[in-house]
């Protein structure tokens, strides 16, 4: 991630936080009771070494520091940990707020396929884009996450569709800092519409993935009605797992098309938006080791049903929280904001939501031993929050909560710079 700060001194001191909160425990996921257990310290400190954290506590038990330690003041403010988002599609050329503005019209989705909308108008856009526009589109995107906490961010392909922009997007997310995820299955492109999604696929696997998976750490694929089946969707997974990569999938998005057994069959990271899901599939999820990634942003901005989050959390499902922030169905970079529309339209509590999108989120990235705790070792990646309760992060509906970013022990965002 792209950050504009001074250099990381040595030596951090972090000190007279009014709170600090972390999910307590060290294991990932965490599920049940451990998801919603988070330690609060009042009156805290962290003291930051080398870009880890080193300590943290109370301030009364702070002893004496000897050496040079650049001192932050934490007056007022809360830490929590960076937050991780673990679902975007932020690489992408150009927006569709025309679209936007025909849905909240009245305008039909055929309607808006008529008008040139839809995932095919991104496509059209981001194949025009040159690399070089791409890096700055995204680097743009980035600095929006950065300031709402974001501190680890994944980010799609799937805006290219063809092997040359396919693999742009995958170069483009890792120079920002981002962590790429491989979604040639996307979308069939037109000129496979005739051929079909079969042909489309065996396109994929055969002129793509190979350097595809020279740059991604996962693939993903959008499993649904009309998009991808499971057979098609097995195939591909599998061909993406057999050169290493982690295996994600788009699933009960708009109807239950197979995601959930496939995910679990293929030992899948996770299972990603799940507005459908009934209570076979949180049953069956809730058993296994996938994560059931939420994504309350893409269906409050479509009006349609939210996420099961409430019911998979109790039974046992290991939840995650991200934006899915991309221009057509959830033009949104705030993980504070999803915070908030988990605690108030999943019936997730405060301390589940932070969780969601810190240690489980760096679970699906495979990166939980660094990131998402406030505790020794971990990455000194800290978002301080204008607040004296962290769990403003979630109340302050769309406000801007987020006060100071550190990555790595360095300051990459002040709201006051
Ligand atoms: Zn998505």
């Amino acid at each position: 991630m792209s950050a504009s700060g001074v250099e990381a001194p040595d030596r951090l001191l972090i000190r007279d936080l009014a709170q600090l909160a972390t999910p307590s425990r060290r294991s990932a996921p965490l599920r049940r009771a451990e998801l919603g257990a988070v330690d609060v310290i009042e009156n805290a400190y962290v003291l930051c070494e080398q870009g880890r954290i080193n300590h943290v506590g109370k301030m009364r038990d702070l002893g004496p520091l000897t050496g040079e330690v650049a001192e932050l003041d934490g007056r007022g403010l809360s830490a929590i940990p960076g937050l991780v988002d673990c679902h975007t599609h932020a690489c992408f050329a150009g927006d569709r707020v025309g679209e936007f503005a025909l849905r909240a019209s009245g305008a039909s989705y055929e309607e808006l396929h008529a008008a040139g909308g839809g995932i095919l108008s991104t496509v059209r856009a981001t194949r025009d884009a040159d690399e070089a526009r791409l890096d700055t589109a995204l680097e743009r995107h980035v600095a929006w996450m950065l300031r709402s906490g974001t501190t680890t961010f994944e980010a799609k392909s799937g805006y290219g569709l063809d092997r040359e922009t396919e693999l742009a997007q995958l170069r483009v997310v890792r120079r920002a800092g981002g962590i790429p995820t491989w979604l040639g299955a996307h979308a069939v492109p037109p000129e496979f519409t005739d051929a079909g999604p079969a042909a489309y696929v065996d396109f994929l696997l055969a002129e793509v993935l190979p350097d595809a998976a020279q740059v991604a750490e996962a693939a993903d694929i959008f499993l649904e009605r009309g998009a991808f089946g499971v057979e098609e969707a097995r195939r591909y997974l599998q061909a993406c797992q057999n050169v290493g990569l982690a295996l994600r999938l788009h699933g009960d998005q708009f109807t239950e098309a197979g995601a959930i057994p496939l995910a679990i069959e293929l030992g899948a990271r996770s299972v990603d938006h799940l507005e459908s899901t009934g209570p076979g599939g949180i049953a069956a999820l809730a058993a296994s080791d996938v994560v059931g990634v939420l994504l309350p942003a893409s269906a409050l901005f479509l009006g349609r049903p939210m996420p099961p989050g409430r019911a998979l959390a109790d039974a046992g499902a290991a939840v995650a929280l991200a934006t899915d922030f991309n221009p057509g169905s959830a033009f949104c970079e705030s993980l504070p904001l999803i915070c908030s529309l988990a605690c108030t339209q999943l019936g997730l509590s405060p301390e589940e939501a932070l969780t969601a999108c810190t240690v489980n989120a760096a679970h699906v990235l495979e990166r939980a031993h660094r990131k998402g705790r406030l505790a020794p070792g971990y990455d000194a990646d800290i978002v301080l929050i204008g607040a004296d309760d962290w769990r403003h992060l979630a109340y302050h509906l769309g406000g801007p909560v987020v006060h100071t970013v550190l990555q790595g022990g360095r300051i990459s965002w002040n709201s006051r710079a």
